[in-house]
């Protein structure tokens, strides 16, 4: 069902967030590729990782000491005869060790523990005279060891699809000897800015002109996100030019769209889209920055020709294809990198194949009071600062959603519920951490 732009479709923070979890949570991940295991930094596993052996694939000494039977030590001091010594790697011969009664191995840190033993003692509790041992500390059965297996069992799932390669994940194909792993292909989202104010980095400029910074910081949060970013022409504010970029636009997976969407004569692009019957999910969230945020998605868009006739051309004509989705993202710059960070990521993240992961917040001591006019959810650019366990966050001094400036001194936004006018110093308030 597709609304027409003037009825506004405003929707809280949370419903707003919610309704593009939905439809993320709905959307389909593209082609694998194999890559180098380094290479697969930061992409999604597309592939489900099992163990190739038992993690660890022997008992393993999580300390340098002695292997015993804890029985042997439970009254003390006791004194243990050593009969060799284990240190971690293959054994000449490849004789497995055996402990009997009364007797130690001296072991090092990763080294399998040997047949009969079931503790270690650390070296600290320990003094070697002789060949004998003393030991001068009482372990229980399973001390100091880690069970073979414990981590992983042989052919168990260590990494399922969907999970983005950080280091530990790598660490641990690596640890099962996946020299290869197949990734998603990253999402093509394409960026178009509006506005016959804009004009790209390195052109001639007039004063009453604005260099393009959105297409640069969008593309960045797309590839941060998983995405990989298709950077348009600027769009002017003229409705038959914007069609046309927002046609090639809607042949890659998805579409952000800048500038445009306020309630001035000239934000064209709801209008444009309402003429292609694109449907609405919001046209508007309850927050600041960000407030003119649009969400959506129209059918037809992949290979749909444009017209250069009169009017502003409808959908009509062509062959339906599936749905593509958009995102209007305000045109003030801090609204756009908020709204992104808000929205549009969940959406690159499950199109990059990643498992859906909720929207978490940390919470910090508010340094400076916050006095605000209520009614909008504020994201505000701020300061995380203290030390240790001691993290406060205090807001940067900004000009509103244009200051870019500001948003460069800041690296989390403080989340101000709407219900707020004055927040303490001292008190706990929510954050988001930015990169
Ligand atoms: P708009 O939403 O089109 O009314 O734009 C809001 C403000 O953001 C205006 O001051 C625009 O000049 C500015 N703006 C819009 N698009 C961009 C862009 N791509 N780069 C930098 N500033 C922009
Ligand atoms: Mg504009």
């Amino acid at each position: 069902m597709a609304a027409p732009p003037t009825q506004s479709l405003v929707l809280s923070f949370e419903d707003a967030r919610r309704v593009t979890e939905d439809h993320a949570s709905r959307l389909s991940p593209g082609a694998h590729e194999t890559v180098k295991l380094l290479q697969s930094a930061g992409r999604i596993l597309a592939e489900p990782i099992a163990a190739d052996r038992d993690i660890p694939p022997f008992p393993r000494s999580t300390r340098d000491g002695y292997a015993v039977r804890a029985a042997d030590v439970a009254k003390l001091p006791a004194t243990l005869k050593v009969i060799g010594e284990i240190k971690a790697g293959p054994r000449p011969g490849n004789v497995p060790p055996t402990l009997n009664r009364d007797e130690t191995f001296s072991i090092m840190t990763g080294a399998p523990v040997p047949q009969g033993a079931d503790a270690v003692v650390m070296i600290e509790y320990t003094s070697l005279q002789d060949g004998r041992v003393e030991i001068a500390r009482a372990v229980s059965p399973g001390e100091n060891i880690v069970a073979q297996g414990a981590e992983a069992k042989r052919s168990s799932l260590v990494l399922d699809r969907g999970t983005r390669l950080n280091e530990a994940a790598i660490a641990l194909a690596a640890s099962v000897g996946k020299s290869r792993l197949q990734v998603f292909v990253r999402p093509r989202v394409t960026v178009l800015s509006t506005g016959d104010e804009i004009v790209d980095v390195g052109a001639e400029i007039s004063p009453s002109q604005i260099r393009n910074s959105n297409s640069y910081s969008l593309a960045v949060q797309i590839q941060q996100a998983g995405g990989e970013a298709v950077i348009l022409p600027v769009a002017p504010d003229e409705p038959h030019r914007l069609r046309e970029l927002i046609d090639q636009g809607l042949r890659t997976d998805l579409l952000l769209m800048t500038g445009g969407v306020s309630m001035g004569r000239y934000d064209l692009v709801e209008q444009v889209l309402a003429g292609m019957h694109a449907e609405f999910f919001f046209t508007g969230a309850k927050i600041q920055p960000g407030r003119p945020v649009v969400f959506g998605r129209v059918s037809g868009g992949a290979g749909a020709p444009s017209t250069s006739s009169g009017q502003v051309p409808t959908c009509e004509t062509f062959a339906p294809l599936p749905h593509k989705y958009f995102f209007g993202l305000p045109g003030n710059p801090v609204s756009t990198m908020v709204t992104f960070e808000l929205f549009a990521r969940p959406m690159i993240e499950a199109l990059a194949g990643m498992s859906p992961r909720p929207l978490m917040f940390l919470h910090a001591r508010l340094k400076s009071e916050i006095r605000i006019k209520p009614g909008l959810k504020r994201f505000l650019p701020a300061i995380l600062s203290g030390e240790y366990e001691d993290t406060q966050a205090e807001l940067v001094p900004w000009q509103g959603s244009g200051d870019i400036a500001a948003r460069t001194r800041s690296n989390c936004l403080i989340v101000v519920p709407p219900d707020r006018e004055h927040i303490l110093a001292g008190e706990w308030v929510a954050v988001m951490p930015l990169r």
